[in-house]
Formats: C-alpha cells, sequence, structure tokens
C-alpha cells in the first residue's frame, strides 16, 4: 500500500476506523476486523477513549496483539468518557491522566499519534500543547495532532508551538467526504501551510458513499443508516441526487463510487490517510482495493467541476 507522511509517522494511505468497536461490534467481531484490516495491508487505526467508552481501545489493544510494534496507533482525549465532568476536555490535569487510560486500555508502552478530539473553548491551547509537549517528552505518545479544529485554530496552534519552541500538531481530522466539503475551504490550505496530514473522518459518509443504499428504499437491515432518525437524516434526495451523478462519473471511468469516494480524497492536498470505519472484514478488504485508483489531473477538474 502506498504510504504518507504524519511527521516521523509513515501510514498507509488507507486506515481503519475503529469507532464501530464496542458500539455496533463486540469483541469478537472487533477481533475479525481488525485481523482484516492486518491481512490487507492496514497499519493504521484510529480510536478514542470515548468510543464504546473505553471498549474500542480495548478492543483494539487485544485484536493487535503481537503486531503491536507494526502498526500506528491514533487515539484520542478530550470528549466525555462518563458522566463525571471532570473526565473530559483539553486541560493540562485531564490530557496527563488521559493518557495513562488509553495507554492502560490498549495495553502499550506508548500512543504513536495523540489527538486532541475537539476544541476546548475553556482551555487556553498553550496549556494543551503544553501537556503534550510533557507526554512526548515522556516517551508516553509519538506525535500529535488535532480534531475538529478550524483553519484559524490549526493557524493559532502552529504558531504558539513554534513561539514556545513545544511539540506541533503534525495531523488534523476533521469531517470530510465528497458530500461534506467545507474542511477544504479552511482546515486543509492550514494543514498545507503547517505541514499537517489531514485524515478524514466520514470519509464514506457513513456507507452512502459505498452503494450500498438505494434511493426510495429503507436501508438494508443491520447497517449503520438503519439504525436511527439521526443517521437515516443522511438518506435526503439531495444527497441522492448527487450518488448518482457521483456513481455515474464512476462508471464512465469503470469504476465504483466507493473507488471514488477514496480517489477524489486521496487527491487532496495534504491527504495522509483514510480512515474508514468497518463492520465486516469483507469492508475492509474491499476498502483497501477501492483505493488503489488515483485520478488524474484532468479528472481532478472533472470533479471540481461536477461537485460546482
Ligand atoms: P465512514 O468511514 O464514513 O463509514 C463507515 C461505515 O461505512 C461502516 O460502519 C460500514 O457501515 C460502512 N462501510 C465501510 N466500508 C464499506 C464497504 N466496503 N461496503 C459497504 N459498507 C461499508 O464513517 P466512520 O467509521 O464513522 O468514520 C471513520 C472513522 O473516523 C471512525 O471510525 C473514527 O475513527 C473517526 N471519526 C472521528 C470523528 C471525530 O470527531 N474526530 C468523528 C467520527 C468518526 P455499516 O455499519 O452499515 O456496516
Amino acid at each position: 500500500m502506498e504510504t504518507r507522511r504524519l511527521g516521523s509517522l509513515e501510514v498507509g494511505v488507507v486506515g481503519l476506523g475503529c469507532n464501530n468497536f464496542g458500539t455496533r461490534c463486540d469483541e469478537a467481531q472487533s477481533a475479525k476486523v481488525v485481523e482484516a484490516a492486518l491481512d490487507a495491508g492496514v497499519t493504521l487505526f484510529d480510536t478514542s477513549d470515548s468510543y464504546g467508552p473505553g471498549d474500542s481501545e480495548r478492543y483494539l489493544g487485544k485484536a493487535l496483539g503481537k503486531h503491536r510494534d507494526e502498526v500506528v496507533i491514533a487515539t484520542k482525549f478530550g470528549s466525555p468518557i462518563d458522566d463525571d465532568e471532570t473526565h473530559r476536555g483539553a486541560s493540562a490535569r485531564w490530557v496527563k491522566e488521559a493518557v495513562d487510560g488509553s495507554l492502560r486500555r490498549l495495553g502499550t508502552d506508548h500512543i504513536d499519534l495523540y489527538q486532541q478530539h475537539f476544541p476546548d473553548p475553556t482551555v487556553p491551547v498553550e496549556e494543551t500543547l503544553g501537556a503534550l509537549d510533557e507526554l512526548v517528552r515522556a516517551g508516553k505518545v509519538r506525535e500529535i495532532g488535532n480534531s475538529n479544529y478550524s483553519g484559524e485554530q490549526i493557524d493559532e496552534a502552529a504558531e504558539i508551538s513554534a513561539k514556545q519552541g513545544v511539540a506541533s500538531f503534525v495531523s488534523a481530522q476533521n469531517h470530510l467526504n465528497l458530500l461534506e466539503r467545507g474542511a477544504l475551504q479552511d482546515v486543509l490550505p492550514a494543514c498545507e501551510r503547517h505541514g499537517l496530514g489531514q485524515l478524514p473522518y466520514f470519509p464514506l459518509a457513513s456507507g452512502l458513499l459505498t452503494g450500498k443504499y438505494t434511493h426510495g428504499e429503507s436501508p438494508p437491515p443491520g447497517t449503520r443508516l438503519a439504525a436511527n432518525a439521526y443517521w437515516a437524516s443522511l438518506l435526503s434526495d439531495e444527497n441522492f441526487a448527487l450518488v448518482e451523478r457521483l456513481t455515474a462519473y464512476a462508471g464512465s471511468r469503470d469504476h465504483t463510487i466507493l473507488d471514488l469516494a477514496f480517489a477524489w480524497l486521496l487527491a487532496q492536498p495534504a491527504m495522509a490517510s483514510v480512515i474508514a470505519g468497518a463492520t465486516k472484514p469483507e469492508q475492509v478488504a474491499a476498502n483497501v482495493a477501492a483505493a488503489e485508483w488515483r485520478l488524474t489531473r484532468d479528472e481532478v477538474s472533472e470533479m471540481d467541476e461536477l461537485l460546482g
């Protein structure tokens, strides 16, 4: 698999998002998905202390087992993990406590990429970066990243890291896919300015970009978009209209919309790895195979026109 850089880390262009673990996948199913990912050459695994809460990290750590040193583990802190309001956010106190919980659950002595899940308006970024810098110096964390930051927040953090001589973010994680392209405006240019790699989340629009949903039909039972009204809201006329145009465009190139979902992301500036989620082993294998298409310059321009 093609690899790209995230600071000192090397990651394959397809990673595995692990937010289904501990929620829709039990421990045994999570292990099967991880095994399929390892078999397919996936080396980047993205989780969070808040997934499952805690179970995603536990299941992932166990499933990786003896393969731990062959992979890059990315996890996150900051989202609520229980009802205790002191167990969240980006204060130096919580950063230092949260990392030990993640290390314990993952069963590892270091986290390769430790990401702030959401900006915390109640804590100065200087404080968070200072605490993360201590974790890097202590060897608990290799690199640090942000998630759900705006372009302006990425600029501000880069400036503070440079000024204070502390660790700087090497990655950004944002909602980005063919149907949700807001991050192209400010986040990706900021990533380029400061050398951050982007790890787009919801890259398959929770499955809508895999071709398994049909306009006017109920979502297949057991799929994410069949789970509740919140997810079903993705099945809008507007989204289906674009999905149909994208499917036709991909078809005209002998590709599927799943291929296009990966190829389009991988053609964007600063793109590091597409951390698609999966609930079944065969989905991971399909995703790795789908990500082999690289758009030509002409195809990128045609896509820009199609997306408007
Ligand atoms: P996603 O990658 O857009 O969609 C994943 C879903 O798509 C899977 O659960 C599966 O749905 C379906 N799928 C995947 N491959 C498929 C295939 N080949 N054929 C058919 N269906 C397929 O969404 P995501 O997993 O939520 O996002 C990716 C990762 O980003 C997460 O796992 C998580 O690590 C991260 N994330 C981060 C944030 C943040 O705030 N930083 C937010 C959300 C997610 P079924 O469940 O129907 O099988």
